[in-house]
């Protein structure tokens, strides 16, 4: 008989900013496995952490080590494959592998919490409840729905609430006696039993049937673009992709950006089988984010539906991942491990050996750039399901023109013509505010916030002035700091300004504005949304927000105030962005018996890419794009990383960045093909009162980047600066500010 050792030491990740594990012994009852989760002392504190390795070696001796205090997982949280990717990501994207393990679970599990179903809030109805008689609350309907909808059975707390039942309803005949909360057990599904379509499904066009069954004709790992304009049919190819899935057992992820998650794409999904579908977006709270997760990882959801971090939720027995809008700036993590969801999914793609389709009207041009040298394959649908005709659309030339808060006469002439046959009008500028900056008449003095090199955003709405990048506000200055006039003037156009003006020129149509700023509470987009297709405004402005996802079929005519600041962006990926938009908006504008009407304001119609998309298309536009990416040795034909540091000493800073500058060109590795960039001030040159620098490193590719990154980290670490300010490495950045 073989007689097993049991592992005396467990090597465990902790959610602590340290690249490396920490060894513990393992008491004689104790069974920790990889992927569990151990409660372990950690200097004065408890932390959670996850065990990545059990052996009986440490390099410390063994009376240092103290005992894990408990084991709280008996299996792993993850497959193996998923673990496996979450330890690739945390490689990737150099970020410690504690805090990659610990940013992946719902934040229940990261406390402690076992991994089991929590509780929902739910309400019951009582005995007085019943008594009650729902036609004599005709004063009160709220009320009335509320008793209702639990008549005959528990309704969770949030299904109310989805009923449109408000907490205060609630509350208010909780304590009248007529309902009580009780909680309510989530009870397992078996929907894989027996999967049907329950809803009439429409006859493939052939390009559709293409798109479908060459990606049914390899059942293992590829990696498919589906590139079709909106309303040429990709949810549909996406769900008639899921039937057989489905019908197997297997479980299928959907991807969506932040703000595409509409009532409408969730439905379909929800129509079509009869399967469970899981949602998990930001706005979940705890509890749903730890149901939806187990629900996906023990089988007891069929579909789940989320956002970026949806990600990295467990299954059962994946069979497909979706990314729509897969160009969509969203699926890039900003912060913490700033991962690319797009690109992870198709690593777990690959690692599952399922297939992933990416779909956009608009690829992304590192995707197109993938399908064009064949690591994608390239699915395209070119018809529009359906009737709608494709939107006109024109330049308008404001070269000399007067602009009136930044609308020219001609876009105001035809708005006055869309909106007078009883259309809405939809207008884009990416600027929140009044005013980006407020000047003094007599002396060209600035108000500038003080602790970061920019100027305030006038807020008229609030009668305030804010600083949009560290946060700051003050009340409105009347009075110029330099001269001392109070001939004070705002410069500039933003979005409420617009809002203002509009509401002059126009009084007798309602106008609406969707920005951050307008859409703060929870909900208030959701309720502008609806309004919006009710008709109740015809003039609807917005930053890019408004452009995501939600189609306004009368709205006939959409205009691009200020095209020439993402013409002339210092960032690169500006022009693509701004193509993007102008399809996306162009897609939707108008339907079969209204077309609709795009029209661009520029100083220059003349220039090339401009040209490029509005003569030739997307297509065109982009390869026009990715041969200038090529020429500058931009991405996709490079990778960038880019190094980002401040504090409040400003050479500190600029010290540390040309270290890590030494530290990179000193490597074996280096040579021409990898220039580092920098160290340049930061587009932002200071924020909330720290100085920034950045420093970019262009590797030809991801092989050379990574092994340098890994090599010069360590040394940058033990640099004495690396202490003295804040810095971090972003792989593949999105955003260069
Ligand atoms: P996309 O996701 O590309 O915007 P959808 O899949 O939503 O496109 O399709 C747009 C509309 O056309 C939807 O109402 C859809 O039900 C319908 N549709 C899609 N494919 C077909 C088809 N083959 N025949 C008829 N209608 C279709
Ligand atoms: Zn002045
Ligand atoms: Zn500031």
């Amino acid at each position: 008989m073989m007689l097993t050792m049991p592992y005396s030491i467990a090597h465990v990740a902790l959610p602590v900013p340290l690249d490396r594990t920490f060894d513990y012994l393992i008491k004689s009852e104790q069974k920790p496995v990889i992927g569990g989760r151990v409660k372990v002392p950690f200097g004065r504190q408890r932390l959670i952490g996850v065990v990545t390795k059990l052996s009986n070696e440490s390099e410390f001796a063994r009376e240092k080590l103290k005992a894990i205090d408990v084991v709280i997982d008996e299996q792993s949280l993850w497959p193996t494959n998923l673990y496996k990717l979450l330890n690739w990501s945390s490689t990737y994207y150099q970020y410690p592998l504690g805090d990659t393990l610990a940013n992946a679970m719902p934040s229940w599990l990261r406390k402690g919490r076992e991994a089991n179903f929590a509780s929902l809030k739910a309400w019951q109805i009582t005995e007085l409840g019943k008594n009650q008689d729902l036609n004599k609350l005709t004063r009160a309907p709220k009320q009335a729905k509320a008793l209702n909808l639990v008549r005959h059975q528990q309704c969770s707390h949030e299904q109310m609430l989805e009923e449109e039942v408000t907490a205060a309803t609630l509350k208010t005949i909780s304590d009248k006696g007529w309902i009580k909360e009780v909680s309510l057990a989530p009870t397992p599904s078996y929907w894989y039993r027996d999967v049907e379509v329950t809803q009439e499904k429409p006859q493939l066009n052939e390009e559709q049937s293409i798109a479908i069954a060459t990606v049914n004709a390899n059942p293992e790992f590829g990696c498919y673009l589906l590139e079709g304009v909106t309303g040429s049919g990709k949810t549909e190819v996406y769900l008639q992709l899921l039937e057989p899935i489905l019908k197997a057992g297997r479980q299928a992820l959907i991807l969506v950006p932040e703000i595409g998650l509409t009532p409408q794409t969730i439905n379909r999904f929800k129509r079509r089988f009869n399967v469970p579908v899981d949602v998990i977006h930001s706005g979940l709270n705890d509890t749903e984010r730890l149901n939806a997760w187990l629900a996906a990882r023990d089988n007891h959801a069929g579909i789940i539906i989320g956002t970026r971090s949806a990600l990295f939720t467990p299954f059962h027995d994946l069979g497909i991942i979706i990314v729509d809008e897969e160009h969509d700036a969203s699926y890039k993590q900003q912060d913490s491990m700033r991962y690319h969801a797009r690109d992870l999914a198709v690593m777990r793609a690959n690692l599952d050996n399922i297939p992933i389709i990416l779909g956009s009207a608009t690829p992304a041009l590192e995707t197109l750039h993938n399908a064009n040298v064949g690591k994608y394959h390239h699915l395209t649908l070119t018809k529009r399901a359906g009737t709608a005709i494709p939107a006109r659309h024109g330049v308008l030339d404001v070269k000399g023109l007067y602009l009136n808060s930044g609308l020219s006469a001609p876009l105001i002439a035809q708005m006055r013509k869309h909106l007078s046959e009883g259309n809405q009008v939809m207008l884009f500028l990416n600027r929140r505010g009044f005013s980006p900056a407020l000047m003094c008449h007599e002396c060209g003095w600035m108000a500038e916030c003080k602790r970061c090199d920019a100027f305030y955003t006038f807020h008229q709405h609030s009668n305030e002035i804010r600083c949009h990048h560290c946060g700051s506000q003050q009340p409105i200055i009347h009075q110029c700091q330099g001269c001392g006039s109070t001939q004070l003037i705002s410069v500039g156009v933003g979005t409420e300004q617009l809002e203002t003006q509009l509401t002059n020129l126009f009084p007798e149509y309602k106008t609406v504005r969707i920005d951050r700023d307008s859409t703060r509470r929870k909900g208030s987009l959701e309720d502008y949304l609806e309004a919006i297709k009710n008709n109740e405004y015809q003039i609807l402005i917005g930053t890019q927000m408004l452009a995501k996802g939600h189609h306004f079929p009368n709205v006939t005519l959409v205009g691009l105030i200020d095209v020439d600041s993402s013409l002339f962006s210092s960032d690169f990926r500006a022009p693509e962005r701004l193509a993007q938009l102008f399809i996306q908006v162009a897609g939707r504008a108008g339907r079969a018996s209204k077309p609709g009407e795009v029209i661009l304001q520029t100083h220059h119609p003349e220039h090339s890419l401009l040209q490029s998309l509005l003569h030739h298309g997307y297509g065109h536009f982009a390869e026009h794009a990715l041969k200038e990416r090529k020429f500058a040795q931009l991405p996709p034909y490079t990778h960038l990383s880019l190094f980002r540091a401040e504090a409040n000493n400003n050479e500190n800073v600029e010290q540390f960045l040309r270290q890590v500058r030494d530290i990179l060109e000193s490597h074996p590795q280096f040579h021409d093909a990898t220039p580092v960039l920098g160290p340049i001030p930061a587009p932002l040159a200071r924020r909330a009162g720290k100085y920034r620098w950045q420093l970019l490193f262009q590797a030809p590719n991801r092989t050379v980047m990574q092994s340098m990154l890994r090599g010069a980290k360590t040394a940058i670490e033990l640099l004495p600066l690396a202490k003295k300010v804040r810095w971090t490495l972003d792989i593949e950045p999105q955003d260069l500010s």
